[in-house]
């Protein structure tokens, strides 16, 4: 069978065209840095740049002459690491030999090296610290045995190559100790004696070699699996290390070339870049060094993966036996899915699209999740006096889709705005308005990690913290009975006290954060123009703390988003609220 990375690619590229189409102000920025005129480097730039403004990333290419000095160049990618418009800086290898590439590649700021190569990264890869970046290649193959569900757990892997882009890192990628990898991993070199012996025991065989037709039939176990990284030009035509013709009639799944990992590269490097516009964009609450050696502790289970293109991480405070770990991956698998079902706009059948789709006066019965969310929405309504507004939707749509709409057309939308204009009776839900449309992704991230506390504790587990796009909620202990801690980024302070490092207590942590106005305000249909940058909030469970900072970054200063929260904090005593300004504004 041939693995489509391609399509693969594709897929993953969608998924992230969705998410950044939603941003409304700025876009996640890619610097590209090109020393010189290698035909090769000029390609894969070109090709990562069209991919960028594919999904609606913004690229830039710094083109230097082949004989830039190296100050010159550490002086330009020192001016991106400190650019707020760039999430991303990419220098594309080989540089020319007067310059040395690890001072290069370590110059780079690491929140912003989507290449992975930064020393920091590299380390944190072989630590298994997921707060890094991992190089594009050897993660785009992981991803691609992971999407097409070709288990290496248990399973022999072969790697011939050794670099340090593709050999070693895939090398300490794949042996982690962690879901989707446990491989036993073999790396084979220029200098390995018996290669076929050792490919031959290959259940998947990688070749990173640089060399036509290195791999052949005679060195491949039959109902394998062969990844094929190679790039080589044989009389015109682009190919890969394997003898693709012969070695595909005995290897189970095998990956083209082109068309195999190198799409999935260039989906890796969007991948990274809109991960480190989204730490940047909300002042992510990235667990760092503190909570990652929780994490990595033998006496923790942790269970990482990405949806909906964005990274979770749930940890138990306990060891789990095979059975019961099945079972907890179960339970997330069931409860992303079922948010999937009931919450998401972007899935057709949704039961909010049911809901969105239906005419006026239509007697809509709702699932018991979907009640409970409107009963938690009628209270925040009321709190933020209309502010929250789960009915938001056609006015995000129509912000969305124009960039300065009609003072008609806002007038018109928003005769249908309102959570008046819905009415909930014994589980039945009727509109009064054909127009009016819900969008509930204020609180379903926040409710997607409740549940999966909840259910997880179902199971009869204690000790647990849950982390999905930069919200986080935790319950019991660290098994080293003290609280659950988070490091928030150093550099974040609050009246120059650090956050850092956080407690949390049986409660949860949202942020919410508005880069050049993507949040909308019902009260007056306008984008807020405000000069709040973040608010954090801690609460007793996440789907209040996700509703109580998106609404708190509503008001325009800093004052008014104070009172606003004096308010909530005289009623729940147990919420806690952090505002920072983007001016010096007390
Ligand atoms: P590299 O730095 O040149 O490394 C090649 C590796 O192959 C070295 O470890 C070398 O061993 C080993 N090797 C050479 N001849 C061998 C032989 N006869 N038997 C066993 N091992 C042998 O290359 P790279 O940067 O890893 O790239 C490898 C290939 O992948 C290239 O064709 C490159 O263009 C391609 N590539 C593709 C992508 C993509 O996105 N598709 C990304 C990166 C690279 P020694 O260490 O002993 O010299």
């Amino acid at each position: 069978m041939l693995i489509d990375g391609k399509k693969t690619a594709n897929e993953i590229q969608k998924e992230l065209e969705v998410k950044i189409s939603e941003i409304k102000g700025r876009k996640p920025g890619l610097a590209f840095i090109l020393v010189g005129e290698n035909p090769a480097s000029l390609s894969y730039v070109r090709a990562k740049k069209r991919a960028c403004a594919l999904v609606g990333i913004v690229s830039t290419v710094l083109e230097l002459p082949q004989d830039v000095t190296e100050i010159d160049l550490l002086q330009k990618i020192d001016t991106f690491n400190r650019s707020s418009e760039i999430d991303g800086i990419l220098v594309q290898l080989p540089l020319p030999s007067h310059i040395n590439e690890t001072l290069i590649t370590s110059s780079i700021n690491p929140a912003k090296d989507v290449d992975g190569f930064h020393p920091l990264n590299v380390g944190k890869m072989l630590l298994g610290d997921d707060s890094g970046f991992l190089p594009c290649t050897p993660h785009g193959i992981k991803e691609l045995l992971l999407r097409h569900q070709i288990p290496v757990s248990g399973k022999h892997v072969v790697i011939v190559g050794r670099s340090n882009i593709v050999g070693k890192p895939l090398a300490a990628i794949l042996m982690q100790k962690k879901e989707g990898c446990n491989a036993t991993v073999t790396v084979a070199h220029s200098q390995t004696e018996n290669l076929s012996k050792i490919t031959l025991s290959a259940d998947v065989l990688v070749a990173a070699v640089g060399k036509a037709n290195c791999i052949t039939k005679e060195m491949v176990k039959p109902g394998s699996t062969v990844i094929d990284v190679g790039i080589n030009r044989v009389e015109g035509k682009l190919v890969g290390d394997v003898d693709f013709e012969n070695v595909s009639k005995v290897a189970a799944h095998i990956t083209p070339v082109p068309g195999g990992v190198g799409p999935m590269t260039i989906a890796m490097l969007l991948q990274n870049t809109f991960f480190s516009f989204l730490k940047l964009l909300t002042l992510l609450l990235l667990i760092t060094s503190c909570q990652k050696k929780e994490i990595s502790k033998d006496s923790c289970t942790h269970f990482d993966g990405w949806k909906m293109t964005m990274p979770y991480h749930v940890v138990l405070g306990e060891k789990l036996n095979p059975d019961e770990k099945a079972k907890v991956s179960q339970v997330i698998e069931n409860t992303f899915l079922e948010v999937h079902n009931i919450f998401d706009n972007w899935n057709e059948t949704s039961e909010i699209s049911q809901i969105n789709k239906a005419p006026k006066e239509t007697l809509i019965p709702l699932s018991l999740p979907l009640q409970n969310i409107f009963a938690i929405c009628n209270q925040i309504v009321t709190l933020s006096g209309g502010r929250f507004d789960p009915t938001i939707e056609p006015l995000i749509s129509l912000w969305k889709n124009s960039k300065e709409p009609s003072a008609e057309k806002i007038k018109e939308i928003s005769e249908a705005l309102g959570w008046k204009h819905i009415t909930i009776h014994n589980g039945i839900l009727k509109k009064d308005s054909t127009e009016t449309r819900l969008d509930l992704c204020a609180l379903s991230k926040g409710l997607c990690i409740d549940w999966i506390i909840e259910r997880i504790q179902a199971l009869g587990h204690t000790d647990i913290l849950v982390e999905w796009a930069g919200e986080i909620r935790a319950i019991g202990h660290h098994p080293e009975n003290r609280d659950w801690t988070i490091q928030i980024d150093p550099g974040l302070k609050v009246e120059n006290q650090s956050l850092a490092p956080l407690p949390l207590r049986n409660c949860a942590l949202a942020t919410s954060g508005n880069q050049n106005g993507h949040i909308i305000d019902p009260l007056t249909a306008m984008p807020v123009e405000s000069s709040i940058a973040s608010v954090t909030v801690m609460a007793p469970t996440c789907v209040l703390a996700d509703a109580l900072a998106t609404t708190a970054m509503l008001f325009r200063s800093r004052k008014e988003a104070e009172s606003f929260a004096q308010e909530v904090v005289d009623l729940y005593p147990d919420v806690s609220f952090w505002i920072i300004s983007h001016r010096d504004e007390k």
